[in-house]
């Protein structure tokens, strides 16, 4: 067992944390005329014309909810704006000397893998980088308090699983799941909590972060073959599933159907935290797996169904993939979500 600072906290460090989550704005009020789902303009990324320089399409976000908007599932007026993560909010789990390495360009551009962005003044990478992360860490905190009330939320952004505490890396700066988790701890009175990371990639970051907390069991199906290839991290994954590259969409949801099977056998969760990642479909150059669209609806609906079936509220993340299809891929699996009455938008209509 480690007996690091970071995973065993003091007791000032426990009544830190809590003064801080308590105070925090992030968790306001929504009106009922809202649906359960978090998006921001502010989430989409440009800058300057170098976020094509990633293999990423930078502006999925607001793309999923322009499909949703269109097939006339979604009211642009039921969408619920979160607010930016504050400096208080974000040491909920970050130290100091974390926040301060963002403050230097080269560092950003290691953590989000664009080289040219070492080169821009900080106050711009902050502007036009790290506050869209920002607001989506936001995003991630404020679905579990609508998930505790409305059964399932859908943050359209969010989901940077590879980023811990004190370490950011794989275009992930903030840790927002380890966020979103410790605040339900505190505000929603939940002690069990369960991650499903479903993205293509090793879930290192919330890995790191609940290394010795047995109140976090974390299932992780990810290509053991591609970044981070983080051993330390894997040896504290409750449930490991490995799928190797080229793995097909029947291997891959019969691999899932059993993993789901065992994960409710070994834990009862009263929060569900699953990150979406779409970078399994096929033809994603970064997760090397073939699934097909329909594949992914698939595993949606499954991860959807566990939590239903077990009355455990569930937050959805949509993390990786950011091919030119992700976005559609991402909205048509939301839509048959709402088809399966796995989720409501009544009230927005
Ligand atoms: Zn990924």
């Amino acid at each position: 067992m480690s007996s690091s600072s970071s995973t065993s906290p003091t007791g000032d460090a426990v009544t830190l944390r809590r003064n801080r989550i308590l105070s925090s704005k992030l968790y306001f009020d929504v009106p009922l005329s809202k649906v359960p789902l978090i998006y921001s303009s502010a989430y989409d990324i440009s800058f300057l014309g170098i976020e094509k320089l990633h293999p990423f399409d930078s502006s999925k976000w607001g793309r999923v909810c322009r499909f949703l908007i269109v097939e006339g599932v979604l009211d642009k007026n039921g969408i619920v704006e979160p607010l930016e993560a504050s400096k208080d909010d974000l040491l909920v789990v970050h130290s100091e000397s974390y926040l301060s390495s963002l403050k230097s360009s080269p560092n950003v551009a290691m953590i989000i893998e664009v080289p040219p962005v070492a080169l821009f003044p900080n106050c711009l990478v902050q502007q036009k980088v790290l506050f869209p992360f920002r607001k989506q860490v936001g995003g991630t905190i404020l679905a579990a308090k609508l998930a505790k009330e409305q059964g399932w939320a859908i943050n359209v952004g969010g989901g940077f699983h590879h980023c811990s505490s004190e370490k950011g890396g794989g275009f992930c700066a903030y840790a927002d799941i380890s966020l979103c988790i410790h605040y339900a701890f505190v505000r929603l009175n939940v002690s069990r909590v369960m991650i499903i990371d479903l993205d293509a990639h090793q879930g290192n970051g919330h890995e790191m972060d609940f290394s010795n907390d047995s109140r976090v069991y974390i299932l992780d199906m990810y290509n053991p073959g591609i970044y981070p290839f983080d051993y330390e991290a894997r040896r504290y994954i409750d449930q490991k599933v490995e799928v190797v590259s080229g793995t097909t969409t029947n291997e891959y949801l019969r691999k899932l159907d059993e993993a789901l099977e065992l994960a409710g056998q070994k834990f009862d969760p009263e929060l569900v935290v699953y990150n979406a990642g779409t970078d399994i479909l096929d033809g994603d150059p970064l997760g090397r797996l073939k699934i097909s669209p329909d594949g992914i609806t698939a595993r949606d609906e499954k991860v959807f169904m566990f939590a239903r079936e077990r009355n455990a509220p569930l937050v959805m993340l949509t993390s990786g993939g950011y091919t030119k299809t992700s976005a559609r891929v991402i909205a048509d699996s939301i839509v048959n979500l709402s088809k399966k009455c796995l989720i409501d938008f009544h009230r927005s209509r």
